[in-house]
């Protein structure tokens, strides 16, 4: 009996073998905040009810993507897509990394933004705030597999943002595009007041067609593997349904996701609020989620952080940008993890007329038009650049 267990043994572990813990993939998982989280939750609570081709539901989608060029992303991987609903248009919003080996072949990672009945902080502000904190983290991190993150709208009347995007972009470009899955991430906002310790892995068990089933059974337990490994959470095995993968599961695609297990009764209400909801859930779910999305998307295995290269090297490849600017600043700081910069807008006279501490978006529309000096200091180093604000 000794020798078959061992025999099972070795069998099972060389199975898994390509899921071990990555050092890398786990100090990602760790820049995900709290205070991020919660500041993604409270900003999409505060444009109210995001009924499909609102005012509201468009003033969200911009959010969305000025929250994507404040990460550093340019309007180049931003893509819209566009439909008609009772007459007026709403968009899925697209953002495109580009794969180093595999530029073709994309990880689709997706959440819907639009919401019924009330806020839907939990439904789905909360997948939301997964795909934005995940977006942040990756900015500047190869990928071999090309990632998209798709805010899709149109959810919450049948799916129609997401069978938009299959029939207008997937399946309209010859050939047609190459997918490797589909991670959808719909309510895992949890219940207040409950424990919160397990999320639902949802495979396809959709037989029209069938032939994809198997693959996302696969990938499905890839996806609790990283469950395990990079969050405190325990995968539970479900099934998927009704959400936005499922315009995918119809077009053959390989398909898996993330509801909550815990399941709360305020979606589609308006009592779908942060109040009601586990916002330290969602920081675990975004954890795990960025694990799978390194995983799927096969993520650099090399993690840069300050400790690892000194501020003279590094501040070089700072980026302060855009210049000329308007209105506003944006710092990229590549992700590393800088806890203490400054950033200082002065005068050719030396005169400082603006000094901001730890932040990365910098307002300067008091500014009149003109030349300025600004600089950006780490540790005891300094990047001095000319700033030109133009109106
Ligand atoms: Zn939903």
């Amino acid at each position: 009996m000794k020798k078959l267990f061992l025999f099972l043994t070795i069998t099972v572990s060389t199975a898994f073998s390509a899921q071990t813990l990555i050092q890398a993939y786990q100090k990602r998982a760790n820049q995900i905040t709290q205070t991020n989280i919660d500041t993604y939750l409270a900003e999409f609570a505060s444009y109210g009810i995001k009924s499909t081709g609102s005012t509201n539901n468009n003033n969200a989608f911009n959010w969305l993507k000025n929250k994507y060029l404040a990460f550093g992303y340019s309007e180049s991987q931003i893509s819209e897509n566009a439909f008609s609903y009772n007459g007026n248009t709403t968009k899925n919003l697209i953002l495109t990394k580009t794969g180093t080996t595999y530029p073709n072949t994309y990880v689709i990672v997706c959440a819907h933004y639009d919401t019924i009945g009330g806020p839907g902080v939990n439904d789905n502000g909360s997948g939301t705030a997964v795909l934005l904190e995940m977006a942040r983290i990756l900015k500047d991190v190869p990928t071999e597999y090309s990632i998209k993150f798709i805010n899709f709208t149109g959810e919450e009347q049948g799916l129609r943002g997401s069978q938009n995007y299959v029939s207008t972009v997937v399946n309209a470009t010859n050939p047609k595009m190459n997918i490797k899955l589909v991670f959808n991430i719909d309510q895992v906002g949890g219940v207040a007041g409950k424990v919160n310790n397990k999320i639902n892995c949802e495979r396809d068990t959709n037989n029209s067609p069938s032939t994809n089933n198997e693959a996302s059974a696969a990938v499905t337990q890839e996806l609790m593997n990283c469950v395990s490994l990079y969050s405190t959470l325990q995968p539970n095995l479900s099934y998927a349904y009704a959400s936005d993968y499922m315009p995918f599961q119809a077009n053959n695609e390989v398909i898996t996701g993330f509801y909550e297990y815990t399941e709360s009764t305020k979606p589609h209400t308006s009592g779908d609020t942060l109040a009601n909801m586990d916002p330290t859930f969602v920081f675990n779910v975004a954890k795990a989620a960025l694990g799978a999305v390194q995983h799927f998307s096969v993520a650099d295995l090399t993690f840069l952080s300050a400790a690892d290269c000194p501020p003279e090297k590094m501040l070089s490849s700072l980026k302060i940008f855009p210049n000329p600017t308007s209105t506003t600043l944006f710092i990229d700081l590549l992700n590393l993890n800088l806890r203490d910069f400054s950033f200082t807008i002065s005068d050719f006279n030396g005169k400082t007329l603006l000094k901001k501490q730890n932040e990365k978006v910098i307002d300067v529309s008091q500014l009149p038009n003109g030349v300025y000096l600004g600089t950006l200091q780490v540790e005891d180093q300094y990047k001095t650049q000319k700033i030109v604000v133009q109106k």
